[in-house]
């Protein structure tokens, strides 16, 4: 995971900066949650689209009432696309969000051999693009960018969902400013 670049315009550096430090997520005290996520877990188990978009509907207005938020919508597609890039680099598509229409889209099969999405990769998808959401939603942030911040509250809203204790992230500074995640400092914990 690569950090976005600053933004050009100088009246969103402000933003910018917030949304890099801002680095936590109150989180629910109870597990609706983890429940919730839960039934996404078994509607994926089913490998079919209407109770999988049922279930992540549900765990958006689970998201949305504990935030305090609209309730985003969610298209569940099917088979990822493919984005190609000049240079011939192509990568899969998980999930968007769109500001505009408050939409969350996301796949349940990979492009190429059309399995169904692990759910770790899937819930974590959702909670990312839900964490967009949150940026205009409840931060009042003018764009959503990958910051640390962005990526730190993401992690601790999948770590709720799964279920499992949150890991602190370790970042290293690449030579055009941008971070990226040191997962071995990661993975060990210090
Ligand atoms: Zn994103």
């Amino acid at each position: 995971m690569v950090t976005d670049r600053g933004p050009r315009k100088p009246a969103l550096v402000s933003d910018f900066l917030k949304s890099d430090q801002n680095c936590s997520l109150s989180l629910p005290s109870d597990d609706r949650i983890t429940l919730a996520a839960r039934s996404v877990e078994s509607s994926l188990a089913t490998a079919a689209i209407p109770p999988v978009r049922d279930a992540c509907a549900a765990l958006a207005s689970v998201f949305a009432g504990f935030y305090q938020v609209e309730t985003p919508s969610v298209r569940v597609l099917a088979v990822r696309p493919i984005r190609t890039w000049e240079g011939g680099w192509a990568m899969e598509l998980f999930g968007d969000y769109d500001p505009k229409t408050r939409v969350i889209r996301v796949w349940t099969k990979t492009a190429v051999r059309k399995q169904v999405t692990s759910f770790g990769t899937f819930l974590s998808t959702l909670c990312h693009e839900f964490c967009h959401h949150l940026d205009y939603q409840r931060f009042g942030y003018r764009d959503t960018w990958h910051t640390r911040g962005f990526y730190e509250r993401s992690a601790v809203l999948y770590h709720n969902a799964r279920g499992t204790p949150a890991k602190r992230l370790f970042w290293v500074e690449m030579s055009d400013g941008r971070w990226r995640i040191d997962w071995q400092r990661t993975k060990r914990g210090f």
